[in-house]
This record gives structure tokens, sequence and C-alpha cells, in this order.
């Protein structure tokens, strides 16, 4: 089996200039690219050539986009972050629900792309598991504290006394901080399979969560909100490469 020294980026669209542009930015980052202008040849090229992370156009000329996720979701975890149009937010969310690990809205910039590549790759190295928390126990970022043992967090060290409900979806947040998660896999993660899927009730807690966390809960810094899609907590710039 080859070794690579650098890791393979598959990038999976079929506007040339979109592609050119993802090329240019990825190559010039330091990683290897291939390219695949339909699905057809995308999932050849999966399984050929083994890319450490995807990114997938969702629309394509001949195959659907939720087709190739379920389809290298069926025998990989290798990451996908999809790359979608700002009007599709439903179809973003799931894309999410079937398998991708995040999405990015164009039009969008070159440091936004790398830094989504840079947390896919770190992810599948950690098999999902925030390394902070493992190691620690807690997840820092800015003046808060996620205390997983104690099931408390803190902003500046003082407890800011979420509800049981508030603290779940905050240290769900916080484990996979840096990757959006769709009110659908969160409602699925706290509450179970027979979660109402009634995003009210994360908007609800989520106001509340931002009035005890965030100093501007109208400017968020820890917990941002995907328009339609879902939420994301900040990553701690420390844990960046
Ligand atoms: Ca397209």
């Amino acid at each position: 089996m080859a070794t690579c020294l650098h890791n393979k980026i598959l990038i999976i669209e079929d506007d040339q200039g979109i592609s050119n542009f993802l090329k240019t930015t990825v190559t010039a980052a330091g990683y290897d690219t291939i390219i695949a202008g339909d699905g057809k040849t995308a999932l050849q090229m999966v399984t050929s050539h083994c890319p450490d992370c995807i990114l997938l156009d969702l629309g394509l000329p001949d195959m659907d986009g939720s087709t190739i996720i379920q389809s290298v979701r069926s025998w990989t975890h290798t990451p996908i972050i999809v790359i979608s149009a700002r009007s599709m937010e439903e179809d973003k969310a799931a894309a999410l629900d079937n398998g991708a690990d995040d999405y990015i809205t164009k039009p969008f910039g070159t440091v936004e792309l790398l830094a989504r590549i840079r947390t896919a790759l770190r992810h599948t190295r950690t098999m999902s598991e925030n390394g902070e928390i493992r190691q620690n126990g807690s997840y820092h970022i800015g003046e808060l504290e996620i205390d997983y043992k104690k099931m408390r967090v803190l902003r500046n060290g003082n407890d800011v006394h979420l509800t049981p409900n508030e603290f779940r979806i905050v240290a769900l947040l916080g484990k996979h901080a840096g990757r959006v998660m769709t009110y659908k896999s969160i409602l699925r993660e706290l509450w179970g399979p027979a979660a109402s899927l009634d995003n009210k009730i994360l908007r609800v807690h989520m106001a509340s969560i931002r009035r005890k966390i965030e100093p501007n809960p109208n400017e968020p810094r820890y917990i941002f909100t995907e328009v339609g899609v879902g939420y994301r907590m900040a990553e701690n710039e420390e844990n960046k490469e």
C-alpha cells in the first residue's frame, strides 16, 4: 500500500469554476487533490483513491448528493463536507442526518473552507471524541468551561447554573465542538429516537443557555446558530493546528 505524506482531498463538483477554486485553495494549503465531476466517477474514486476527506457538491448531473453520502457511509467513515447553495437549508440538514460531517455554504472564503477541512480531519483521527474532554474531563473555550464530571458549566470560574436539560445540550455540543449538529440529531441524542422533532423546545433552551453563558446573547461567541439546520459550538483555539 502506498504511503501518503499529505492528506488527500476528493473534490466532487461539476461546476468547473468552483472545482478549480477548491483545488487551488486546498493545494496551496498543502493537501493533495483529486477531482470528480459526476457521482459515478466520484464513487469509483472513493474506492480506488481512499481520500482522507471529501468535499461534495449536492447538485450533481447524474446523481443526488444524498445517494453519494449514503453509499460512502455504508462502508467508510471518511469525512464528508457538503458544499451547498444558500437556499438549500433543508438539504443541508438532511445531508448531515444522512452521515455528512459538515457543510459549507456558497459563496465561502478560503479561511472558512480550510478550517472546516482541518476540523473534519481532526475528528477522524480522534474518532469523533473530543480529545480535551477525554483527557481532562472538561472542555475550555474562552472564559467558558464545561466540567463533564461535575455536570456544570463555569464562566470565569463561576457556575452559570444551567438546568439539567440545558447542561445536556451544552455538553453534547461541546463533545462535537467545531461541527454543526442538526436539530434532529440533538433531539434524538438527548431524548431518544422517539423524541418529538419540534425545534421549538431547543430554541427555548438555547435562549436561556445564551443568557447564562454568552457575554452578549445577541452576538453569540460560544454557540452559533446555523440557520435552519442546527447549532455549532466554537472550537478551543488551542486545539487548532
Ligand atoms: Ca453542481
